[in-house]
């Protein structure tokens, strides 16, 4: 996290420049749309760049003339003509394509929101890191699958990364109280996602339409998925290991159903450092959109009063073994972590299309793991290469593997 960490004990040297120009990855999602809501409560403040979507032209088009965007781009490239079309009357100039991404992060935004979701998001991340100003990460998946790559980038043109996730916004937040080298150990936070109570047995039936339905929070559906096998928890884990270089066996997880507590860092000397917050993504945008200071933010404070207790619980690795399969693969390192993305990335949308089972998607992760040794990338050509095979590989078993 280039700069930083260098202010306050963890802090930032960084940009002191405000936030001014400003571009989001994922516009039409669930991250996208809170920072444009933020985005649009202070519109003065911001002129926006670049806003991209998928496939959603026709929200991707709204988007962007309420927000006065200079450019929309949508990444399936055969929908170009219907995003212009979407697009006439105004001044929003239009784009389709992969390459189009790339180059909508290379106009330089002064401050950039990434959140695409998987690992689509990596080359429009990375390259918005390197014009060297503020990245905004809400896209675990790039982190994980090429984590060691996009540190490098950051250092390498002095980008300020900053954590978008609430978890991890919550430990860089409890950073600001003491030293990463002074901390003992951090304490990742985990809802248990809607089947903490479910028994494997239970697990089997469990349909896409409850697994979407998270207790807490509202999110895009392949997040929700993630939380409910808890893979989420795992991408945290490795995503945490690269924000906060203190080494996978100083982090642990701690289930917290009530998701108030957003993560914790506890110090040599004891004392532990929590972040509350009400589980609204809009905290954490705010958080690092107005970095290094603080902004207005339009959720309701938590009642604690009302909330009367909070509750911590083990985590259980046997019902949820994404949790040891991600450990196990962070520990590893190389491209084991984008395999093992890649996998639950094909696993989450076979399961949600209804072609495998919830306990399928584990299953299908580790079996498709178990074909490699996990190379040390040299560049990112080997983490889409790996990405590519384990997409292969994970295609051809989600129509056979059941749990
Ligand atoms: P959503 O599914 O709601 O939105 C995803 C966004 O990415 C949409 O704008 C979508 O466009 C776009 N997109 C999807 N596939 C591609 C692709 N192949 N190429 C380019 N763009 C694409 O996701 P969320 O907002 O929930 O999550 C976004 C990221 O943030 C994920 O990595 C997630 O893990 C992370 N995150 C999310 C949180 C949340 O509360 N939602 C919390 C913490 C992290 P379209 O609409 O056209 O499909």
């Amino acid at each position: 996290m280039a700069g930083a960490f260098e202010l306050g004990g963890y802090g930032m040297t960084a940009h002191n420049r405000a936030a001014r120009t400003i571009s989001v990855f994922g516009a039409t999602g669930s991250v996208g749309r809170s920072t444009l809501d933020l985005i649009g409560r202070n519109a003065g403040d911001y002129e926006v760049l670049a806003l991209t979507a998928n496939s959603d032209v026709a929200a991707l088009a709204s988007l962007a003339r309420e927000h006065k965007a200079r450019l929309a781009v949508i990444a399936d490239e055969s929908l170009y003509a219907d995003l212009r079309d979407a697009l006439s009357g105004s001044d929003v100039e239009a784009a389709a394509g992969e390459d189009a991404l790339v180059d909508a992060a290379s106009l330089g935004a002064d401050w950039t929101m990434a959140a695409i979701v998987g690992c689509a998001g990596l080359k429009p991340t990375l390259a918005a890191l390197e014009q060297g100003r503020t990245v905004a990460l809400a896209n675990k998946e790039s982190l994980v699958s090429a984590g060691g790559l996009m540190m490098q980038a950051a250092a390498r043109h002095g980008a300020v990364l900053l954590p978008v996730d609430s978890e991890h916004n919550a430990i860089f937040q409890c950073l600001a109280g003491g030293r990463l080298e002074e901390a003992r150990r951090i304490i990742l936070t985990a809802s248990g996602g809607p089947f903490r109570r479910h028994s494997l047995e239970e697990m089997r039936a469990i349909t896409p339409e409850e697994a979407v339905r998270h207790p807490n929070w509202s999110m895009g559906a392949k997040i929700s998925v993630d939380s409910a096998t808890m893979m989420n928890k795992g991408l945290e884990l490795i995503e945490a290991g690269h924000l906060f270089p203190i080494g996978l066996g100083k982090i642990e997880i701690l289930v917290h159903p009530q998701s108030v507590i957003h993560s914790m860092v506890e110090y040599r000397d004891g004392s532990m450092l929590a972040q509350l917050g009400p589980p609204d993504m809009r905290v954490p945008i705010a958080h690092a959109l107005a970095w290094p200071h603080r902004m207005d933010g339009p959720s309701d404070p938590l009642d604690l009063a009302a909330i009367a207790k909070l509750d911590f619980e083990a985590p259980d690795e046997v019902r949820f073994p994404a949790l040891r399969i991600a450990r196990q693969v962070g520990e590893a390192g190389g491209t084991l972590p984008a395999v093992m993305n890649a996998a639950n990335e094909v696993a989450v949308a076979a399961f949600l299309a209804r072609q495998i089972g919830f306990l399928d998607i584990s299953a299908i992760v580790e079996r498709v793991l178990s074909g490699y040794n996990g190379l040390t990338p040299t560049g990112i050509d080997d983490v889409l290469e790996a990405d590519h095979l384990a997409r292969e590989a994970a295609r051809q078993l989600t129509g056979r593997v059941k749990a």
